[in-house]
């Protein structure tokens, strides 16, 4: 059987040394924010999420969702979790206070969201919907909306869900057939069908409530005519109970890979009666809110299930023996000695942690600027942050989640056959990792946004936001000798961002075609990258502090940063030529 442990120290690490601690605390509601307050927070989501949620991972699994004349179950446990969860006032963390949350910032709540998707998952998609929902109401919902329903969002009485994809519709939102008809009480009447609706139906929350992309009677084509309603599964009574049952109703649930204890609902609307969230015609943006947020935590996802399956495979590698170390017997006592002595199972094991630990590091990073765009006092700097947060949020969720399959798929390499049978439980996380790749946009629309949309904005400035702190470091540090072994890697590798960037932009201005071509290539050489400037970062605090540290956790980083270095970051290497090789390749197949 697998076990979780919450990585709490390297979480500690880059709450308190790598991000900016005085920065975060200089935001308004975080001033209290030191170890004092948010260790204990830490320690209990750690207990939460090894105690209560990992117990039920496998269970749910094997178990899955059943439905029943339209009534869906959760597997068996997730009941009483989720009561255990909302009780505690977990949902309510990073949400506003004036609509009953904590208030807690992003850096925070994404380390509790990433224990989440380490112990289960599937269990963390129905908060993890409802956050999206409440933020989109949050931005967008006229205020009446906002008072009804937000108190029940905060509290996790009531959940949310994103309604988008309908059968012809999926990356492309202009093809939406779901109308929604104006009635004269102010409401609209929403018909459609949907599908993949991630916790459309369950029995955790005693109403569900449903944010649905639908289009108008005067829309315009396309996606310039959609627009985002709230359709609650039972509308609420002037006293805030759910009351009459709605005209939507859930036809099915999907039978999937993976992520089996989340409920994948079709969702059938007949004239059921909903909102408009925001300006008519203008629900993709608003929706935006929603989306940008949930591709971090999709992020992230990749991120947990690669940190459970890497723990798990570090303590089969030094259990199971098998063969002989090459460099000498490690265990001679022993008929064989344990695998990890293996060069090759090291290497296993050091490409999921280098990666785990960078992408953490790079998700503090873009958490903490997030916190600085929703709460900074000055607008400029608001501005700037959000700016960054736009340029790495494709990458976060395309480059993570590639990262969550590759390791989990490695850490069931590292268990060779035995991985492959379900007792160890490895194979359940490759499973479940595989839809972060896919839904939330898939990688490869993640990055056309990365090159379509983001490089080129308003001349380049959110490229800027990344180019120029990296760039100040790197020349501020050319000199540093002890911190050569990183900082000339790196300066490699953004070389290379550099060279793929401007050539991306010329021929990409006269030919899309060539722009698509390079994506993938070029965000995976940004995403490894933006790895090396944070894990030359970490190799910094680290050299100050390993001669003092009788633990070894800072020996252990610069190990691993050396290993990020020479092991993966000159993948970025091969993107490059993959980018400047251009789209002919691609123009001139033949599919026969
Ligand atoms: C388990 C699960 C849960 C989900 N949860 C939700 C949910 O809660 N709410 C919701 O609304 N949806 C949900 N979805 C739907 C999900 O977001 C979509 O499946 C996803 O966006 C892709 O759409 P599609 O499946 O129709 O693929 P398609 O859009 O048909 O794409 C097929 C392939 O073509 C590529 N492609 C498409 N267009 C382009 C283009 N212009 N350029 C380059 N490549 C392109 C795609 O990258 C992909 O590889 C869920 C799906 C699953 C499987």
């Amino acid at each position: 059987m697998p076990s979780y442990k919450a990585p709490l120290r390297d979480m500690r690490f880059l709450l308190n040394e790598f991000t900016d601690p005085a920065r975060l605390r200089s935001l308004p509601g975080c001033e209290e924010l030191g170890p004092d307050l948010v260790d204990p927070i830490l320690d209990e989501a750690a207990t939460l999420c090894e105690e209560v949620l990992f117990p039920i991972n496998r269970s749910g699994d094997e178990e899955g969702c059943t439905i029943e004349n339209g009534v869906v179950r959760t597997p068996q446990g997730f009941r009483e979790a989720w009561a255990q969860f909302r009780d505690g006032g977990w949902p309510s963390l990073a949400c506003d206070p004036d609509y009953g949350g904590q208030g807690l910032p992003k850096s925070i709540a994404l380390l509790f969201e990433e224990m989440i998707c380490s112990a289960n998952l599937s269990f963390g998609m129905y908060p993890g919907l409802s956050h999206g929902a409440y933020a989109a109401l949050l931005k967008h919902g006229a205020q009446v909306l906002r008072d009804t329903y937000l108190p029940k969002l905060v509290s996790g009485e009531w959940m949310g869900t994103m309604c988008l994809t309908e059968p012809q519709c999926g990356t492309d939102l202009g093809l939406i057939r779901t109308r929604a008809i104006p009635a004269d009480d102010g409401s609209h009447r929403i018909t459609g069908s949907k599908i993949f609706i991630s916790a459309g139906e369950h029995d955790l929350s005693e109403n569900i409530l449903h944010l649905v992309l639908a289009k108008l009677p005067d829309a315009p084509p396309g996606t310039r005519g959609i627009s985002l309603f709230l359709v609650p599964k039972f509308l609420p009574t002037p006293d805030g109970k759910p009351g009459a049952r709605n005209g939507v109703l859930c036809t099915a649930i999907e039978h999937k890979m993976g992520i089996k204890a989340s409920a994948t609902c079709a969702l059938s609307f007949e004239e059921a009666k909903g909102w408009l969230v925001g300006r008519p015609h203008k629900g993709l943006s608003a929706m935006f809110t929603m989306m940008n947020e949930a591709r971090l935590s999709v992020g992230v996802q990749g991120l947990g299930l690669a940190e459970v399956s890497y723990q798990n495979a570090l303590a089969y590698a030094r259990d199971r023996v098998q063969g002989r170390a090459l460099n000498g017997a490690a265990a001679p006592d022993q008929p064989a000695d344990p695998i990890i002595h293996h060069p090759d199972v090291r290497r296993m094991l050091l490409s999921m942690r280098a990666e785990i630990e960078g992408c953490r590091a790079l998700a503090m990073w873009v958490a903490q600027e997030q916190d600085v765009a929703t709460r900074h006092a000055d607008p400029a700097t608001r501005d700037a942050a959000e700016d960054f947060v736009a340029l790495m949020t494709p990458i976060i969720k395309a480059y993570f989640t590639d990262m969550g399959w590759d390791a989990t798929a490695t850490g069931m390499q590292v268990f060779g056959g035995h991985g492959y049978i379900r007792e160890h439980g490895m194979e359940q996380y490759v499973r479940d990792a595989r839809i972060a790749q896919l839904y939330e946009g898939t990688n490869g629309i993640q990055a056309l946004d990365l090159v379509g949309r983001k490089m080129g904005a308003h001349a380049g400035r959110y490229l800027r936001r990344f180019f120029h702190p990296v760039l100040a470091y790197v020349e501020a540090k050319s000199e540093d000798e002890r911190l050569g072994e990183f900082v000339l890697p790196l300066s490699k590798a953004f070389g290379r961002l550099q060279q793929a960037t401007a050539e991306l932009a010329r021929r990409g201005l006269s030919d899309p075609y060539e722009a698509g071509a390079g994506a993938t290539d070029y965000l995976k050489l940004f995403g490894l990258t933006a790895l090396a400037f944070v894990w030359t970062r970490m190799a910094e605090i680290a050299l100050a502090k390993e001669g003092k540290d009788p633990t070894g956790f800072y020996r252990a980083k610069l190990a691993t940063a050396r290993f990020f270095m020479a092991r993966i970051l000159p993948r970025s290497g091969a993107h490059l030529a993959a980018v400047m090789a251009g789209g002919a390749t691609l123009r001139d197949a033949i599919f026969e």
